[in-house]
Parts: structure tokens; sequence; C-alpha cells
């Protein structure tokens, strides 16, 4: 049997669709491309924004028309806030909301053996036998590095934000299963480990918090690294900048700011300012130097002025950047931010954007020039059609100029910059 998965959205979704493949390729199916034939597709949805939305029902209604003879699975977080429009849809299978995502395996296996109703259902299960972080640790389907999922949900509620809705409330998972997961990874000889979550620095089990579960992993032995996922700039420890200064830590973080202006991040309901976030960056930096930082902006929120978004732009240069995403306000109902009055015009926005992103390119390339003639220490991740690629210790994309196995880690002198499939990269030699 064949399964085709197709993911959208944030590292979150990324890991749970990995850990659901390798769970079907431990019970004998095979994984395709989602443009082959295969018996069933699973679509892991997104609704951060409209667009997430369109892209959303656009991956469903693929295999519902190419081959309307196959289970089509729809999960994640459109599922939980588009609930209404998936009934319209007919031929969807299955529907499984995010609390039983980890049931995904057993909810298909069970359809395909007639012993779900045929014409199903919403809410397959009771809420209350889904286990968010209940993913069996099983290697790796694809990518060489592995996310552990430590938390989700969320209780910020900014008022753009739809994901405390759509992902629930804040959980935190047990640092003993943490560690053990790691401890097995580590061992099966994975080489980087990726903590991901809503929120990561709003973790807490029992009063131990994210700085300690970094500290406790730390201590496991082995030769690989420790990556965060995104994180929020509040919340985190006045020391959390010591962290980095051991040597499995990578120097880098994703680092949300969304906006530069304080009148903006208020209104955003954002729990920090533009100088508490500068100050966290600069500590970043005085421990480790050259630490990089990439970032979400968001362009067009309610009210947004030019000026305040010309304070974005020049926090762009002044925070060093080494890459942002960029994202137009999108209204979602149900959040603060959609019933404000002084919504930015769709065309403003689109300016907005394309003006940041501009800026993010000229900044990204400007760094990566700079890493000519220095070294990084990449994991090789993957083969293209073209030479092995990974990433360096400083979430730089490296190809390199010769062969490499896949999950090694190279050193590696950067020998230039260039295009690679629409992105910057740089390239690469061993130093052996
Ligand atoms: S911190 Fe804010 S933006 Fe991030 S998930 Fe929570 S509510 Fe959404």
């Amino acid at each position: 049997m064949r399964v085709a998965f197709q993911t959208l959205g944030c590292r979150l979704n990324q890991f749970e669709s990995e850990a659901l493949a390798a769970q079907f390729l431990a019970k004998g199916w095979e994984t395709v491309e989602f443009h082959e034939e295969a018996e069933v597709y699973v679509i892991n949805t997104c609704t951060v924004t409209n667009k997430s939305d369109r892209k959303s029902r656009n991956l469903i209604r693929y295999p519902l028309r190419r081959h309307p003879e196959s289970l089509v699975v729809v999960t994640g977080c459109y599922t939980e806030s588009s609930r209404k429009d998936l009934e319209k849809e007919p031929g969807i299978g299955l529907v499984v909301p995010n609390q039983q995502k980890n049931l995904l395996v057993s909810l298909v296996e069970a359809h395909l053996g007639g012993e779900l109703p045929k014409e199903l259902p919403r809410d397959v299960l009771p809420v209350s036998l889904g286990n968010v972080f209940d993913y069996p640790v099983l290697p790796r389907v694809f990518h060489t590095r592995a996310s552990i999922k430590i938390q989700d949900g969320c209780d910020n509620f900014c008022s753009f934000c739809i994901i405390p809705q759509v992902r629930g409330r804040a959980q935190s998972r047990p640092v003993v299963e943490i560690l053990d997961e790691a401890a097995q990874l580590v061992k099966s000889g994975i080489k980087e480990l990726v903590l991901t979550g809503v929120n990561i620095g709003r973790y807490d089990d029992e009063g131990r918090h994210l700085d300690d579960v970094i500290r406790q992993l730390l201590d496991l032995p082995g030769d690989w690294r420790l990556r965060l996922s995104s994180l929020e700039p509040d919340g985190l420890p006045e020391n959390f900048a010591d962290l980095f200064l051991h040597p499995k830590m990578v120097p880098h973080l994703h680092l949300c700011l969304q906006s530069a202006s304080n009148r903006v991040l208020l209104a955003m309901r954002r729990q920090y300012t533009y100088e508490d976030y500068r100050n966290l960056v600069a500590r970043l930096r005085d421990k480790v130097p050259g630490f990089h930082i990439t970032t979400d902006l968001i362009v067009g929120f309610p009210g947004e002025t030019e000026e305040e978004f010309q304070q974005t732009c020049q926090s762009i240069h002044d925070l060093s950047f080494s890459h942002a995403h960029v994202f137009k306000y999108s209204r979602r109902s149900e959040t603060r931010a959609d019933r404000m009055g002084d919504q930015i015009l769709e065309a403003i926005k689109a300016e907005r954007s394309r003006i940041l992103h501009e800026k993010v390119e000229e900044q990204k390339l400007a760094i990566m020039n700079a890493w000519v003639g220095k070294t990084q220490r990449v994991l090789i991740e993957k083969f293209t059609s073209g030479p092995p690629c990974g990433w360096g210790e400083h979430y730089l994309p490296v190809v390199l100029e010769s062969d490499a196995v896949r999950n090694e880690f190279i050193t590696t002198r950067i020998s230039g910059v260039k295009h690679l499939d629409g992105e910057l990269v740089l390239t690469g030699v061993p130093l052996r």
C-alpha cells in the first residue's frame, strides 16, 4: 500500500507528518510523492493566513480530482477552523482533528478495514482519546535532522493569531519523555535535534522551563547538536543567552519579531517591546559573536503607518537578520485584529511586502558574502539531483563541491554564493 503526504505550515506540522510517515513505513507501507499514484493521500493543512487556507483547499482537491478512488485524509489546523467548508467537500474519506492526529495511521487502517463507517465523520473519536505528544520514536523519513515535539498550543492570544483556537491551550510534554526520546534518537545516529512546539519559550512542566530541558539535554554524550525551532522573544530567563556557550548549541535562533514599532507590537498584543527584542539579540551576540538571527515579520497590520513600516524595514539592517519570513497581515475571523477598524488596503500590503522582501534579500546576500573564506560545519541533509547539500551551524544552506555521505558532519570552507532553484545558497569545499 502506498501513502503520499503533503504538508503545509509550521515546523510542528512538518514534525507530525514525518512521524506519521515513519509509522506508515514501520507498518509496511511505501511513501510516494504527492503527484504519484497512492491508495492514501494525507494532507496536513495550515490555516495561519487566508493563503494557507487556499493552499489547503487546493491540495485537498488535487487527489479528489485525480485519484477519486483513493482515500483522502485531511488533518491539521484547517480542519479546526473550516470544518463547515470541509463538510461541503464531497469525497473526503477522513478528517482527523489535531488532537487525534497521532492516531491517524490506525484510523486509516481501521477505515480501510471497514471498521469505521464509510461516510466518515468529522469528530471521529472523543477528543480525550488523542494525545498531542504520543508519536513513537521511529527513523526519520524526510530529513536527517530530528524534531522533538516538546510543547503544543498557546495561551498568548496575539490579536492577529488563530493558533490558540486551532491548536488549543498551551501544553508541555513531561521532561522525562523528551530526554528519553532524545537519547533514543542520538543512539540511532541522529546528529541534529530540533526542539519544536507552538510556543516553546513558554514550556512549563511543573516548574521546569525551556532552559532546564536544554541543560539536561546537553548532558547527552555524542557528536550531535541542538537547535531550537521558532521562538517568541518573551518569557525567557535573563541568563538564557548563556546556554549558547555550550558547544552543542548552534549559534542561531529564529526569534519572531513581527514589527519594530512598539505601537504595532502593543496592538498585536505581543508581550515585548522592540527594545526588549534588541537587548535579547545583543545579549546573544555578546556571548556568541556572529550569532545568527532569523525572524518573522508582518506587514499591513491594521493601522500600520508608513513610518511604522519604515521602522520594520530599518530593523532588517539594524538587527542584521540573516533571513526573514515576510507575511502580509491576513484577517482571521474570531481574532481581535479582524475587528479593528483601520484595515490596510491589499495593494498597500502587497507593496510593503515587496519592499521588505527586497530588503531581506539584500541583507541576506551581504551576510552570505561575508561568509566566503570562513568555515561552516555542515550536516549533510539531502542530495538533490545535483551535489550534496546541508545546513551549517548558523542555519545557512551549503552546497558541497564534492561527494559526501548523508547525515555526516563536514567542516567546509565557504567558496562562494549562488542561486539554486531560486534560493541563495553558499558553496563549500570540505576541509579534510
Ligand atoms: S505567541 Fe502569538 S503568534 Fe505565536 S502562536 Fe501564540 S498567539 Fe500565535
